[in-house]
């Protein structure tokens, strides 16, 4: 599964891969490679849904988003983090 968030590595919004393993989750930043051990539940999941959904809508003010398709993708934005 692929999202778009902040990497607190590399500074970037970038794609995000999430592979899940019972209740545990690793995000790998698709530019950097830096990744982390998370925890993962639905509400995770659903927290997450909400922020893709947020994120599609901020699309229209922020065009940068929109070049955030594919992994490796990287722009910086001028908010930090949602
Ligand atoms: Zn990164």
């Amino acid at each position: 599964m692929l999202f778009r968030k902040k990497c607190p590595l590399c500074g970037y919004w970038t794609i995000f891969r999430v592979t899940t393993r019972f209740y545990r989750a690793r995000e790998k930043c698709t530019y950097c490679g830096g990744e982390k051990s998370v925890p993962w539940n639905r509400k995770v999941q659903a927290d997450m849904d909400e922020k893709e959904k947020y994120l599609t809508e901020m699309e229209t003010v922020c065009l940068e988003l929109r070049c955030l398709k594919e992994p490796g993708d990287h722009v910086r934005l001028p908010f930090s983090s949602v």
